[in-house]
């Protein structure tokens, strides 16, 4: 007989988890508690730019070759970060890559769309305007959803499996671990960002006001900017910011002051009137990141994933990557371990999650700080030519690792991050101490000469 699964959240990871169900012969429902986006005017969805990398690729292609492919015209890709100075007169460019690779920029709900599109082509039935508000049965052999329809009225399911994949204030977590011995951490980042956008060029050459094909950042220490490019020539730009550097900018005139100042060339890129409207009509979002295990429950019918499992804040462009990363390595496990997939992977997939969480909230020192440091950027230009040397063997850069090698762990990765962060360390103090000698030489040569 047909096995059901029931996903709850029909965002980016539900709708690759229902596809990959789905390909693999269960029958899929899939529920989500908004309309479909499709529906709604694109003037009241918010646009966030996602890099979509090796993980999130790798995943996509794994449920569906020929779905990849076509998800994936669309996106830009992004080759390096481009560092804008204070004067906003210089650029740098650091590679992302060691030998070409990079990481691709697609808006979130145009992604988001187009996963829909393709659910539109499967048998698999979707429920828009459900809203998941309880969950039973955890311990019996079929687990019952609950849902309030947008006439307010409640309709029951009752399924083989379940999946959570609603979300960062998922009401599918809130459900299990009332019948269940779940941890919980949620802890707020003390950091808010703000929506902007630089509007396409009015050139006629190339519709890209600034260079298409890197992710921009304006690092400013305690606060930045970052812009990442769209099909049609605009940029999506996110500034982020502790809160008290947003709040203590108390007027117009003070915001439109601060930008000029510590991004003058965004300034002139964004526009003056379209920084006015974002300070007083665009949301400010809060950050938080939350951890959970186990991410299954005891019967082992029912699991969390996306954000609903581990939510990371977006400094290493892997929260939706991972969440991809996360329907693929299920499915390994349903693949090879059929019913027992569920409990099998939350201890397999427990030291990944936890490493990934912690090198978002890292890296956000390295985009905001590092990425101008001189020694930083010596540690980078060693790191490179090792890697460059080893062509993807005993040397392998974190960033690339991270961001480029799906085969390799979240947790391997930071593991061999560290022997090599050690050998690295070793080399800079042999560069100093060379330095130092040939500089006490010269010092004793021009002395004696
Ligand atoms: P969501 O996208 O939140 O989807 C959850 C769905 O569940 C929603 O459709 C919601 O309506 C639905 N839902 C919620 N509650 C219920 C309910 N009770 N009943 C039914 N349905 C419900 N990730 C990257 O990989 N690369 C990036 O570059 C990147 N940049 C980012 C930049 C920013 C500023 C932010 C905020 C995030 C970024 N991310 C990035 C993270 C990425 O957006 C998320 O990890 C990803 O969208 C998570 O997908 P999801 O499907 O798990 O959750």
């Amino acid at each position: 007989m047909t096995q059901t699964v029931g996903i709850i959240g029909a965002g980016l990871v539900g709708c690759l988890a229902a596809l990959a169900f789905a390909e693999k012969g269960f029958e899929v429902s899939l529920f989500e508690l908004r309309d479909d986006p499709r529906k709604v005017d694109p003037g009241n969805l918010r646009s966030i730019n996602l890099a979509v990398s090796d993980r999130g690729i790798r995943a996509l292609k794994y449920v569906d070759n020929d779905m990849a492919e076509r998800v994936l015209k669309h996106v830009i890709p992004m080759y390096g970060r481009m560092i804008h100075d204070t004067t906003g007169t210089k650029q740098q460019s650091q590679k992302y890559g060691l030998f070409g690779e990079g990481i691709n920029s697609i808006d979130r709900s145009f992604l988001n769309k187009c996963l829909l599109d393709e659910i539109d082509k499967s048998l698999i039935k979707v429920y828009y305007k459900h809203r998941l508000i309880e969950v039973a049965g955890l311990k019996g052999s079929s687990p019952t959803v609950v849902f309030s329809t947008d006439e307010n009225k409640r309709a029951t399911f009752d399924f083989d499996y379940l999946v959570g994949a609603d979300g960062a204030h998922s009401q599918f977590r809130y459900q299990m671990q009332k019948s269940m011995r779940m941890n919980i951490s949620q802890d707020y980042i003390d950091m808010q960002y703000l929506e902007l956008s630089i509007p396409p060029s009015k050139d006629q050459e190339s519709p890209f006001s600034i260079d298409a094909h890197h992710l921009h950042i304006w690092p400013r220490k305690n606060f930045m900017l970052i812009a990442l490019p769209n099909e049609n020539g605009s940029f999506t730009v996110t500034f982020f910011s502790p809160w008290s550097v947003m709040e203590q900018l108390k007027n117009e005139s003070e915001f439109l002051q601060f930008f000029k100042s510590n991004f003058p060339d965004a300034y002139d890129l964004i526009g003056e009137d379209s920084l006015k409207h974002a300070f007083h009509h665009h949301p400010r979002g809060s950050l938080m990141q939350v951890e959970v295990y186990p991410y299954h429950d005891p019967s082992g019918r029912a699991i969390l994933i996306g954000d609903a499992a581990h939510l990371m804040v977006p400094f290493y462009g892997q929260g939706m990557n991972c969440g991809f990363e996360d329907v693929r390595v299920l499915m390994e496990l349903v693949d090879k371990h059929g019913a027992d997939a569920f409990k099998l992977y939350s201890p397999s997939r427990r030291d990944d999650l936890r490493t990934i969480c912690k090198l978002a909230l890292d890296n956000y020192y390295e985009m905001s700080s590092k990425v101008v440091s001189k020694k930083y950027l010596l540690r980078k230009k060693i790191d490179g030519i090792l890697g460059k040397l080893a062509h993807g063997t005993w040397w392998i850069p974190l960033y690339t690792m991270i961001s480029f090698r799906g085969d390799i762990n979240y947790s391997d990765a930071v593991a061999r991050e560290k022997r090599q962060s050690r050998v690295l360390k070793g080399i800079e103090v042999g560069f100093y101490t060379g330095a130092i000698l040939a500089a006490a030489k010269a010092l004793h040569w021009w002395k004696n000469k």
